[in-house]
């Protein structure tokens, strides 16, 4: 497994700014730089494709030619590239079957309603309720799925839940799916990004889970949030990650990753780090670009 992207909207730093955030990023070097979300579970399967995989398969020598399923978390830009979607379209490789797509029912009806106008080569039809094809000249295709809520579902040999986040995305009513992931080794992953807060319904579901990977976005850093702003900060987290025990959703030994940082606070990538080390009994990596998890 391999983190492709650990930024927020932003990227880190972003080429526009100067603030403390990114200016620091910068002096502390490239192995901070954070692009926009993917995160690759394996060669067939990924979380979201967010604008900026292409260069990072390049720059870690990967490729999608056995790419099979995409689970989507929500409809924000960061998560979701259509002009890379498109790539499968300009290749000369063919694919057997088309790459299945996941979204929460919200984020496919935005999708359906969105999709036609990024690119005038797609070729995409509804199919039967909550599914839809998408094509190209070249044979390639893509499968569109509505997934629903809190529902174990196969997608080849993982075993897939869809929980509801409090994070609001494009879509009408749309809150980010966060991913249950039960590997074919019997390693359990969740996947929280972007989540906020977790709902009581989400914490209920999630209740003696025992996942042994957790990732989780910390997108705000030192800003200390509102609560039900649809993201977690440092402190949060923590309050999150103090549930989870209570609540036997982690145990002592889970791998803890936080992801999805943004420059709206004064934490670098670094220095947060070093705040989770010091508040924290838990283990928790900052993750970065590149980063693999055995
Ligand atoms: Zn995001
Ligand atoms: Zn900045
Ligand atoms: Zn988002």
């Amino acid at each position: 497994m391999r983190f492709l992207g650990t930024g927020a909207a932003e990227t880190l730093p972003n080429p526009f700014c100067d603030c403390d955030v990114c200016a620091g990023i910068r002096r502390d070097g490239e192995q901070y730089f954070k692009r926009r979300s993917a995160f690759q579970v394996s060669d067939t399967l990924m979380i979201d494709f967010g604008p900026d995989v292409i260069g990072a398969a390049h720059q870690y020598g990967i490729d999608f030619c056995s790419l099979r399923n995409i689970l989507f978390t929500h409809s924000h830009d960061d998560h979701l590239s259509f002009p890379n979607l498109s790539l499968v379209g300009m290749s000369q490789h063919r694919f057997q079957e088309p790459i299945h797509l996941y979204f929460s029912p919200e984020a496919f009806g935005w999708v359906c309603r969105n999709i036609a106008a990024y690119n005038p080569d797609f070729q995409f039809s509804l199919a039967e309720e909550g599914a839809a094809a998408l094509r190209f000249g070249n044979g390639n295709a893509f499968r569109l799925h509505a997934v629903p809520c809190g529902v174990w579902f196969n997608v080849d040999e993982y075993r897939v839940k869809a929980l509801r986040s409090s994070h609001p995305s494009w879509g009408e009513g749309e809150l980010a799916w966060n991913y249950l992931i039960l590997l074919p080794d019997g390693r359990k992953l969740f996947y929280a990004c972007d989540t906020g807060r977790l709902l009581p319904e989400t914490l209920q579901a999630l209740k003696d889970a025992q996942v042994d990977i957790l990732i989780m976005e910390c997108t705000f850093g030192s800003r200390r949030l509102e609560k039900n702003c649809g993201h977690l900060d440092a402190y949060s987290f923590l309050e999150t990650l103090e549930q989870f025990q209570s609540l036997h959703v982690i145990r002592p030994d889970t791998q803890v990753y936080s992801t999805h940082l943004n420059h709206k606070h004064t934490f670098t990538p670094l220095m947060l780090q070093r705040f989770f080390d010091r508040n924290s009994d838990i283990h928790i990596t900052v993750a970065k670009d590149g980063e693999v998890i055995l």
